[in-house]
């Protein structure tokens, strides 16, 4: 198969001009075209007046020998790679029934791959999960949207799907994927009744709804080859002897014995990274963000980027990137952004307020949100490995007083935070977050630089969206959990640098960003364990 990319096609192409684009581009006749589908379509946006989609084509033709020796050296007419996944091993017959499986701690992207793979090369992992499951803990996390009431294990962030279950179900990701990992992960997805559209469109999403139903498919396809999932079973000790994992310890008090442990837990566990900390794994402060969630109308959004194509169906919901370089040194960039969204309570502990992005598959709500963040180093929080955790506490529970003590998030308009007053009355832009917002001064609810290379970025970021830094855009406050604050650092074999069998993995130990990089994440580390299982690289 021949894989043509960079093929450009208006907007409002016919059917046949993909054809058309084939012929041309392959000097052939209709004769000689087998079939073909579309790999990836994007568009090209950078001349308003002009979208183009952009298409990757995989292309069936006859003798197709000749023509790739007539295009040699063409770099946009290729042999299409084989993306189909390949396990590395499976379980021998002795290992199937053996008493020590594979536990998995968390149900994230990261630790629902790590179990599926195992899974899959017949494993039978345990997944612990210290949330409830998907349906229960959705009623869990509307408690803190609705009634003010927060479950400090059921919330955003803890329960079956983890972090991004209450999300916009964002699927793209820069990581460097040369085994086409993120190809099994959404093929996976669509098996479990994901929009077929996310294998080809180049920013695929999911939304939240959709999420929370492919949670339940995936669960029921891990069970049925053997898996087990426990939920409200939270891991609050590790059995180490000698270097080596021995086993894991439930809240409850029941030690599960294994020698191979993904340790999949997000990057709000704060108690299970202390945990870790004394027993002496290693792990490391690492840099993060923190901001604030910009709203906008999404038509603005729409209008900035696609000019009259605004709203056109194939172009969806526009979405932004955006960085500046203030002059303090601080990099401010957008961050998670949400096309047609919500703004969301995203903390898992009491009093203390959290921020953060979602949205429907439709993308339909009137506000466009963002995280709008500034990077931070170890250098802002130093002395010890956990010292980011108690930095991120400090700005949320100063976010709760500000917000006036009841889970509501302190706001301000954009000119006023730009002007350096405090607001008094929304404008034209409602803020989604629930259960609502406390306008006044959000100076006080970060470290002076921040505030400082923010209220430089807004007014630059205008030059690139038009109506960026209008006065009555909302900013919400405060976004800390942008990224782990520690690394859980591991080996070449995906190994703890210190504890063997311990499979640090995901956003939580710091090795990947979004559910796609966590989710490969996942693949990677459950094929280390399962080579490990088998002898294939040194476990023990
Ligand atoms: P998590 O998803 O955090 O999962 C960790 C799991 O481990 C949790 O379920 C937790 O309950 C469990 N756990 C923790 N400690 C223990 C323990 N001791 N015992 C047992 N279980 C434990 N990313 C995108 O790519 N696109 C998006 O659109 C997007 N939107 C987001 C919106 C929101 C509101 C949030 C909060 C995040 C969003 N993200 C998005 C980020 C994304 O969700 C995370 O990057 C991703 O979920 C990380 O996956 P993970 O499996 O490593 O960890």
């Amino acid at each position: 198969m021949l894989r043509l990319t960079q093929v450009h096609l208006p907007l409002d192409h016919a059917d046949s001009a993909i054809t058309d684009a084939i012929l041309a581009r392959l000097q052939i006749g209709q004769d000689r075209l087998i079939d073909y589908t579309i790999f990836r379509r994007g568009y090209d946006a950078r001349k308003r007046s002009a979208i183009t989609l952009v298409y990757t084509l995989d292309v069936n033709v006859k003798d197709e020998a000749a023509l790739l020796l007539k295009f040699k050296g063409v770099p946009d007419i290729v042999v299409a790679p084989d993306t189909t996944y390949q396990f590395v091993t499976q379980a021998p017959a002795a290992l199937v029934d053996a008493a020590r499986r594979p536990v998995v701690i968390g149900t994230g992207p990261c630790g629902i791959f790590a179990g599926l793979i195992l899974a899959q090369m017949g494993f039978r992992p345990i997944i612990l999960e210290r949330g409830k499951a998907v349906r229960e803990r959705t009623k869990d996390t509307w408690d803190l949207w609705r009634k003010r009431e927060l479950h400090p294990e059921s919330n955003v962030q803890f329960g079956e799907g983890g972090a991004g279950t209450f999300s916009d179900g964002k699927l793209h990701s820069q990581i460097k994927d040369p085994k086409h990992y993120g190809r099994k992960v959404l093929t996976e997805f669509v098996k479990a009744y994901a929009p077929p559209e996310i294998l080809y469109v180049s920013k695929p999403h999911i939304g939240t709804f959709r999420l929370v139903k492919m949670l339940q498919e995936m669960r029921a396809t891990i069970e049925s080859l053997g898996g087990e999932f426990r939920f409200q079973s939270k891991v609050v000790d590790l059995d180490i002897d000698k270097e080596q994992v021995r086993g894991v310890v439930l809240a409850g008090g029941e030690t599960i014995a294994t020698d191979h442990v993904v340790l999949a837990v997000g990057h709000s566990a704060r108690d299970t990274f202390q945990m870790l900390y004394e027993r002496g794994v290693y792990l490391e402060a690492k840099p993060f963000s923190i901001g604030f969630r910009a709203e906008h109308p999404q038509s603005l959004i729409d209008r900035a980027r696609f000019g009259n194509f605004a709203g056109h169906p194939l172009l969806g919901a526009a979405d932004y990137k955006l960085v500046h370089h203030a002059k303090n040194g601080r990099s401010v960039y957008s961050f998670c952004m949400c096309p047609g969204g919500t703004v969301v309570a995203a903390t898992s502990e009491p009093g203390r307020v959290v921020t953060n992005g979602m949205s429907q598959y439709s993308r339909n709500e009137r506000n466009a949100n963002s995280g709008i963040v500034v990077g931070i180093t170890p250098d802002d929080y130093p002395g010890h490995p956990l010292a980011g955790i108690a930095f991120q506490r400090e700005l949320e529970s100063r976010a709760y007083v500000l917000g006036g003590s009841n889970y509501d998030a302190p706001g301000q308009l954009v000119g006023d935070f730009i002007a350096g007053t405090a607001s008094t009355e929304f404008g034209s832009v409602q803020p989604s977050y629930k259960p609502g917002v406390r306008l006044g001064d959000l100076g006080p609810s970060l470290p002076e630089y921040a505030i400082e290379a923010i209220r430089e970025a807004l007014p630059a970021f205008d030059r690139q969206i038009k109506g960026y830094a209008m006065r009555d855009a909302v900013l919400t406050g405060v976004e800390t959990r942008t990224s782990s604050p520690v690394r859980i650092k591991r080996q070449d074999n995906f190994q703890s640098m210190n504890t063997k069998g311990l499979f640090p993995a995901g956003e939580g130990a710091g090795y990947a960003g979004g559910i796609l990089s966590a989710a490969v994440d996942g693949i990677k580390v459950a094929e280390a364990v399962a080579l490990s299982m088998t002898g294939s690289t040194d476990a023990h």
